[in-house]
C-alpha cells in the first residue's frame, strides 16, 4: 500500500515515520527535492498545482493526503476524481479561507471573535467603526505562522496595514485578548468513529508556535472543546486528523481557526500520546481502527526554530527527545522540536525551562 502526500515539509516526513511500521510506503510531490520527506521517501520534484507531478502522484498511490494547506481546489478536485484523497475537498478549501472558515464556525454554533469581511479600504474603515480597535486584519487566503495579518491599534493603522497586505480580500477580526491559547486535535474515520486528544496550551512568538503543554487540564473546556470539533468533522464529513485552535478568553473557547491535517500543537503526541496523531491520520485514512489518544504522563514540546540546540544536552534532560527535520538552517525556519514526558506537571515544567532556555526561546508562561 503505497500513500501519497502532497507536501514533503516535516508533517509529511512525520506521517510516514509513523506509517512504516504499518507496512506502508510513501510518495511525495514537493517543488524541493531535498525536503524533510526526502530523507524517508521518494519525491515527485513538482509545484503544488503541477498537474503533471500530480497526476503521477495519483497514478503510484493508492491514497492521496496532504501536508500543506495552499494546494488550489481545482486542483486538488481532479486528483480527488481519479483516487482516494483524504481528508475531505470540501475540508480543506474551507481552512482556505479564512471567511469561509469562520463562518463555517458560525454555522455550526462554534463561537468566534467577531468578524467581518473587508474588500476594500471603505469596507475596512466600516469594519474598524463597528468592531472597534485593537482589531485584527487579515488576508483571507494564505496566511500562516503570523504572516498575512497586521494588528490595527490606531485609525492612522489602517491604510498601511491595508497596503502591506496587499489590498487582497480579507477580514477583521475583533482583538481578543485572551487568558491562553489552546488546541484540540480530533481524528475521525469514514465510518464516523471519532477519538480526541487531551488539550494542549499553546504559546506563540511572532504568530509563531513556540511551546506546548498537555494535557491542558480543564474538564469543561476539554467537553466543550470536543462537541465543537465533533460537530465540524461530522458536517464536513471528515476523515483524518483535524485541529481547531481556540483562544480562551473569559474562560471561553473561541475558534480562531481549523487546520485539516496533523498540527504542530501535536507533536508532543509521539511520545506523549498511545497512538500519535501522525498514525492516527493515516489509520484513520486508511480507515482502520483509531489508536488510543490516552497520555502517557505531563509533555511539553518547544519547537527549534532557525537553528538547532546541541543533540548532547537536549538528550540529557530526562524524559527529553529530539526531532530534527533535515532541513538547512535560516532564521525563524522551523528545524526540529524536542518534546519531553514526565510522571508530574511540575517535572514536566522543569524539564521544558531548560528545553526552552536551550532552544534559545525567552523563559516565559
Ligand atoms: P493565526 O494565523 O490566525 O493563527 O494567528 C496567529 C496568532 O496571532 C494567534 O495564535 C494569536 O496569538 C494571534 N492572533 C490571531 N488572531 C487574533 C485575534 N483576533 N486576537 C488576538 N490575537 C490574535
Amino acid at each position: 500500500m503505497k500513500i501519497g502526500i502532497i507536501g514533503a515539509g516535516q508533517l509529511g516526513r512525520m506521517l510516514a515515520l509513523a506509517g512504516y511500521p504499518l507496512g506502508l510506503r510513501f510518495v511525495f510531490v514537493d517543488q524541493s527535492g531535498d525536503a524533510p520527506g526526502g530523507q524517508v521517501g521518494q519525491i515527485i520534484v513538482g509545484a503544488f498545482d503541477d498537474p503533471a507531478a500530480l497526476g503521477k502522484l495519483a497514478e503510484i498511490a493508492d491514497v492521496v493526503t496532504f501536508d500543506v494547506e495552499n494546494v488550489p481546489e481545482s486542483v486538488v478536485s481532479a486528483i480527488a476524481d481519479r483516487v482516494r484523497f483524504l481528508p475531505p475537498v470540501e475540508a480543506l478549501a474551507t481552512a482556505q479561507d479564512r471567511l469561509a472558515e469562520k463562518r463555517t464556525f458560525a454555522a455550526l454554533h462554534i463561537p468566534t471573535p467577531r468578524f467581518l469581511p473587508v474588500a476594500t479600504p471603505e469596507a475596512l474603515e466600516l469594519a474598524v467603526s463597528q468592531l472597534g480597535l485593537p482589531s485584527v486584519l487579515k488576508t483571507r487566503r494564505l496566511g500562516y505562522d503570523g504572516r498575512g495579518q497586521r494588528v490595527l491599534r490606531g485609525p492612522e493603522d489602517l491604510r498601511p496595514a491595508w497596503e502591506a497586505l496587499g489590498g487582497v480580500p480579507m477580514i477583521l477580526e475583533a482583538f481578543v485578548p485572551f487568558e491562553r491559547e489552546v488546541s484540540l486535535i480530533g481524528v475521525r474515520r469514514p465510518s464516523g468513529e471519532t477519538r480526541f486528544y487531551r488539550l494542549s496550551e499553546n504559546v506563540h512568538h511572532e504568530g509563531i508556535l513556540a511551546h506546548s503543554r498537555a494535557p491542558f487540564d480543564d474538564v469543561a473546556l476539554q467537553s466543550t472543546a470536543e462537541r465543537h470539533i465533533q460537530r465540524l468533522m461530522d458536517h464536513l464529513d471528515y476523515a483524518g486528523v483535524l485541529t481547531i485552535e481556540f483562544f480562551v478568553h473569559e474562560g471561553q473557547l473561541l475558534a480562531n481557526e481549523m487546520a485539516p491535517r496533523v498540527h504542530n500543537s501535536g507533536h508532543w503526541t509521539i511520545e506523549g500520546a498511545v497512538t500519535s496523531q501522525f498514525e492516527n491520520h493515516i489509520r484513520a485514512i486508511l480507515d482502520l481502527p483509531l489508536g488510543e489518544t490516552r497520555c502517557n504522563g505531563h509533555s511539553a514540546m518547544v519547537n527549534l526554530l532557525s537553528n538547532l540546540p546541541p543533540l548532547e544536552e537536549v538528550l540529557a534532560i530526562p524524559g527529553a527527545h529530539f526531532h530534527s527535520y533535515g532541513k538547512g538552517a535560516r532564521p525563524k525556519r522551523k528545524l526540529g522540536h524536542c518534546t519531553v514526558v514526565a510522571a508530574t506537571a511540575a517535572d514536566r515544567d522543569a524539564a521544558l525551562s531548560q528545553l526552552l532556555e536551550l532552544a534559545g526561546h525567552a523563559a516565559d508562561g
